[in-house]
């Protein structure tokens, strides 16, 4: 255990994040790059990490972007092999590719029992497979290291399911139970220093849920007014939020901390509405 005072450090830490140029995560490439972290944003969209990366450069952030589709294996092995050359070791994996669409989500015009089959396995093989098939790839490096930890984004919905969302929903509460899994998995078969633990962010006003709680002139839906009803709260997190929690999670402070999804959401999961 280090010093109270270096409880929080990420000096030097490699830190792969994939879904790295997105809302959430690319504010945690910013933040732990901030810190000292040396920072791997491995994501799909081209676009989306040359301005991140440019952010990233003027900041002084040592880091590099590789696209990556989660949902392939040989990509994923691939940018594991570019972050091992160019840092030489990876320390941490956050599995933040993940989001919902409008194809998979009910509405006034698309009832449940029409929920296109691609739709739902689109959403369940982004959130859930993703997070797996990066677990192994990178967890496989980690057990034979012996050290390592995971962060994965579970949500909300993961504690009790959110309606119109049925898909984003159950997949999240796949990621929560894998990280139980996972975390179990890792310390009994290759080592006690590997921990596998995920942040359920309550809600954030982001490009994934936008259309379900805002209306074209940027006023509430009413869904969006009953979530900030139901945030004891009363507002919705920002991407900055999230980043104390997933710097206590990677760091030594939380070095005995192993399969715990923690929530980050205004209290919204304590409040039973009454
Ligand atoms: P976002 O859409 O802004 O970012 C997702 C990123 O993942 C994008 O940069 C995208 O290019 C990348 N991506 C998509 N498919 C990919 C693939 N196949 N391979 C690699 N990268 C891929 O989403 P966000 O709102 O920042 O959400 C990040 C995570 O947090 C997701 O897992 C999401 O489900 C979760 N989450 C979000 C909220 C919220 O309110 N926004 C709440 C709870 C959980």
């Amino acid at each position: 255990m280090s010093k109270v005072e270096d409880y929080f450090n990420v000096e030097g830490k490699v830190i792969a994040i994939t879904g790295g140029a997105g809302v959430l995560c690319s504010e945690m490439a910013r933040s732990l790059g901030e810190a000292g972290g040396k920072i791997a944003v491995v994501d799909l969209s081209e676009r989306a990490m040359a301005l991140l990366s440019n952010e990233l450069t003027e900041k002084g952030v040592e880091h590099i972007t590789i696209k990556t589709n989660v949902l392939e294996k040989n990509d994923l092995i691939r940018a594991k092999d570019e972050i091992l050359e160019t840092f030489g070791k990876i320390d941490i994996l956050i599995n933040g590719a993940g989001g919902n669409k409008p194809e998979a989500t009910t509405s006034k015009d698309k009832s449940f029992f029409e929920l296109p089959e691609d739709a739902v396995q689109w959403v369940f093989n982004l959130n859930f497979l993703g997070t797996f098939l990066a677990s192994q790839v990178f967890g496989e490096y980690f057990a034979e290291k012996g050290y390592g930890e995971i962060i994965n984004i579970s949500s909300m919905n993961a504690f009790r399911p959110l309606t119109k969302i049925p898909a984003y929903s159950a997949a999240k509460a796949a990621v929560s139970n894998f990280t139980q899994w996972l975390a179990v998995h890792m310390n009994h078969n290759y080592s006690k220093k590997i921990r596998v633990n995920a942040i359920a962010p309550g809600f954030l006003l982001t490009n994934q849920n936008r259309f379900l709680l805002t209306n074209q002139d940027g006023s509430l839906t009413q869904r969006g007014n009953q979530i900030l009803d139901h945030t004891p709260m009363g507002r919705f997190g920002e991407p900055k939020d999230l980043i104390s929690t997933v710097m206590w999670l990677i760091s030594d402070s939380s070095e005995f901390v192993n399969g715990v999804v923690v929530p980050i959401d205004g209290g919204f999961a304590a409040y039973s509405g009454v």
